[in-house]
């Protein structure tokens, strides 16, 4: 097809730069200038806005052939195993940040095929998902059975569960079906009885989210145009490194997914979804699409949904690689075409989201959480945590770990318990000495602090916070020090660039931590250090340049020895 021919179908559609853009580079390899400069024109963008914007994303190549260019994961654990050594071996290949399938061997992205493997010559392709499998990358507890109860697992393993025969024969669409004839009302008054919140790491109770929504006036109107509507936006941009709980849930139970979101529609008076997908998940993109076309097939999507007269079009948007797009604004942002900054707020995206309109945001385990709650009430998901806590939480446990995988634990057990009986313990029996929490956003707990129990108020009691709940497990072998630099540098990589004492300090503090630069004497490095970090703590606009600090303060809470061996070696010697 020619440039105009693409621009033709995608000009009048929602959110149309990405899925262009993805396009033409699928199409030529690369991102021409000639296809840039017919880019900008047919979707009336600056040219040179364009270039930044395109330029700003890891993926989208600008020279022949670089589509299709390896790639290799550079995230924490796949360094542990020999990443850096992966990329020089394989010719013309490139790191690239986590890319979320950190509890298998490492990822090497080609074009839409994932790889995966520990050396040049031993690399497979990653089965697809479809047809049914039992999945690998979903644990059961140690004892599962008569254990722990689970919400967005419950029914996950069962055989065929992708398809729409399978998710219906495991009880599937059954929330939607008491949703269609539930007034908005209702149904937000069984979310907020569920205490359901945020699972993508901000913890924002999603009935109060909804009901903001629900109540916001569409002041989205143009000047010669309608009211848009509301929109409901899944964030899918699993990005943060340790994470790939909404993976398995995507590539699993992609109707769970959908389900949440039609109901979550319904809740809010939004007619249009997006699901904005990483751009590292290229099968997940197919398993959603094949979802989706079921669906709509049977009347669970598209209009007059089983019957309530609702409409519900959910429209799939890929990233192209950018850590903050995971970031809800400028996620709002990069569907909308624009750079991908963060946005000031207020206004927040409840009232004046995407393309202005009231716009929920939610994680794909928040809203593969909601199809049960509807059917089994708000009473049984709030049972299913320990003493005050609510529900359950997806834990994404990789490294130094017996049995990697993801766990759904009930909110309020030990961290412990999860380690040593859920998941056997350290690798090859070693001892652990420290797990990262959110990811890497959260930094160390070490010591004692890992009796902690898995929710929010314990954790933040403790310096951290469990976010999105990837727990990366280091144990008595690994350089820690090491670790925490290269935290940095990908916080680094990764800072959009938008406030100086994130973009500046991101890098001074891997600089300090690589112990290469900043001074030899434990207690000027020490000063240096607190007040980079205080700085951005203070100033940053976002959550990157604010939580990056929470690595190296949390490094020196638990090893402070380490640290000080570093500093005075200058970087020469190791831990
Ligand atoms: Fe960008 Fe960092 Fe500022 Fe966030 S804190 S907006 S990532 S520069």
């Amino acid at each position: 097809m020619t440039n105009d021919e693409l621009i033709a179908i995608w000009k009048d559609r929602e959110a149309p730069l990405l899925p262009l853009l993805h396009a033409v580079h699928d199409r030529d390899g690369h991102l021409s200038e000639e296809a840039l400069r017919a880019v900008s024109k047919g979707l009336r963008i600056p040219l040179a806005d364009l270039y930044g914007t395109v330029t700003f994303y890891h993926h989208f190549a600008r020279t022949p052939g670089g589509r299709d260019a390896p790639r290799v994961c550079t995230g924490p654990v796949c360094c542990l195993h020999g990443a850096e050594e992966l990329v020089d071996a394989i010719d013309g290949a490139t790191p690239m940040p986590c890319s979320g399938r950190c509890d298998e061997p490492i990822p090497v992205l080609r074009g839409s095929d994932t790889l995966v493997g520990l050396a040049a010559d031993a690399l497979e392709m990653r089965a697809s998902p479809l047809p049914p499998v039992v999945p690998s990358d979903v644990r059961a507890a140690s004892g599962h059975d008569g254990g722990a109860p689970e919400c967005v697992f419950a029914s996950i393993r069962e055989p065929g569960r992708a398809t729409l025969e399978g998710y219906r024969a495991t009880g599937g669409y059954a929330g939607l079906e008491k949703a269609a004839t539930m007034s908005p009302e209702a149904i937000l008054d069984v979310m907020d009885a569920s205490g359901l919140a945020g699972r993508g790491g901000a913890g924002f109770p999603t009935g109060r989210k909804w009901r903001a929504v629900h109540d916001a006036p569409d002041e989205s109107a143009g000047m010669h145009h309608g009211p848009l509507g509301k929109t409901v936006v899944c964030n899918a941009d699993e990005g943060e490194p340790g994470c790939f709980k909404d993976r398995a849930l995507m590539d699993h139970d992609p109707h769970a997914l959908l389900e949440g979101m039609a109901i979550a529609c319904m809740a809010t008076g939004a007619e249009r979804a997006f699901v904005y997908l990483r751009y590292e998940y290229p099968e997940t993109e197919g398993v959603l699409e094949r979802a989706i076309a079921e669906a709509e097939a049977a009347g669970l999507l598209g209009e007059n949904v089983l019957g309530s007269g609702r409409t519900v079009r959910i429209l799939i948007r890929r990233g192209a690689g950018a850590y903050i797009c995971g970031e809800e604004t400028s996620l709002l942002n990069s569907l909308e075409g624009k750079h991908p900054f963060p946005r000031n707020r207020p206004p927040y995206p409840v009232t004046h989201g995407y393309r202005n309109t009231p716009t929920a945001v939610n994680n794909v385990e928040t809203l593969c959480s909601v199809p049960p709650i509807l059917a089994h009430g708000a009473d049984w998901y709030r049972a299913l945590g320990i003493g005050d806590q609510a529900g359950t939480k997806v834990i994404s446990l990789s490294g130094d770990v017996a049995r990697p995988g993801n766990y759904e634990v009930p909110l309020g057990m030990s961290l412990d318990t999860l380690l040593n009986d859920w998941a056997g313990g350290g690798r090859d029996g070693n001892r652990i000495v420290a797990v990262t929490m959110a990811g890497l956003s959260g930094g160390f707990l070490g010591g004692d602090e890992l009796d902690v129990t898995l929710d929010e108020p314990s954790i933040r009691a403790k310096g951290s916070f469990l976010g999105a709940g990837g727990i990366m497990v280091f144990d008595e072998t690994r350089d820690i020090v090491d670790v925490a630099r290269r935290a940095m540098e990908f916080f680094a990589h990764e800072s959009c660039g938008k406030c100086f004492p994130c973009r500046i300090g991101t890098t001074r503090l891997t600089e300090r931590l690589a112990g290469a630069a900043g001074p030899r004497d434990l207690s000027a490095w020490l000063d240096e250090v607190h007040d980079l970090g205080d700085t951005m703590k203070k100033t940053s606009a976002c959550g990157l340049g604010q939580a990056a600090p929470l690595v190296v303060e949390s490094l020196l809470r638990c090893f402070p020895d380490a640290v000080s061996r570093r500093v005075t070696a200058g970087g020469e010697a190791a831990d």
